[in-house]
């Protein structure tokens, strides 16, 4: 019977040990070169998830200490707006990306940083949020 491979679908032999994409059989996994590079592109991602939050709250910070009372300003801060909420959701859409793969899937240091990315991300549109709904009331 041809077994087929739960990580590219590819049909393989029976005596395959190995699929052309990484995965092998025996082990139920990834292996190799392959093993290798998906670890290094999740921490990369998972790096992300924190690093796009952090920004956003740097160029925050940044221009409130340099623009503040500057007149005319408005599309900057609109402009400024725009990318740091980009960022934000860029955040905790990769966070949340690495942390559905599951606990055996993901270096554990890149799920550490997806935590952190996510509680940042998250945290920072309910910020946005709560401070909307309290300038409403
Ligand atoms: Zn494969």
């Amino acid at each position: 019977m041809e077994q087929r491979c739960p990580r590219c679908s590819r049909e393989k032999p029976p005596a395959a040990g190995r699929c052309a994409c990484g995965w092998d059989f025996a082990a139920g996994r990834l292996t190799g070169q392959a093993a290798v590079a998906e670890a290094s592109a999740l921490s990369a991602e998972a790096w992300a998830s924190w690093i796009c939050p952090v920004v956003a709250w740097g160029s925050q910070a940044v221009l409130n200490l340099t623009l503040r009372g500057v007149p005319g300003m408005g599309p900057v801060w609109l402009l400024a707006g725009v990318i740091q909420l980009a960022l934000i959701v860029a955040g905790l859409y990769l966070g949340g990306k690495i942390l559905s793969l599951g606990r055996d899937a993901v270096p554990k240091s890149a799920r550490r940083a997806a935590i952190v990315g996510v509680a940042l991300s998250g945290g920072t549109i309910l910020l946005i949020v709560a401070v909307a709904v309290a300038s409403s009331l």
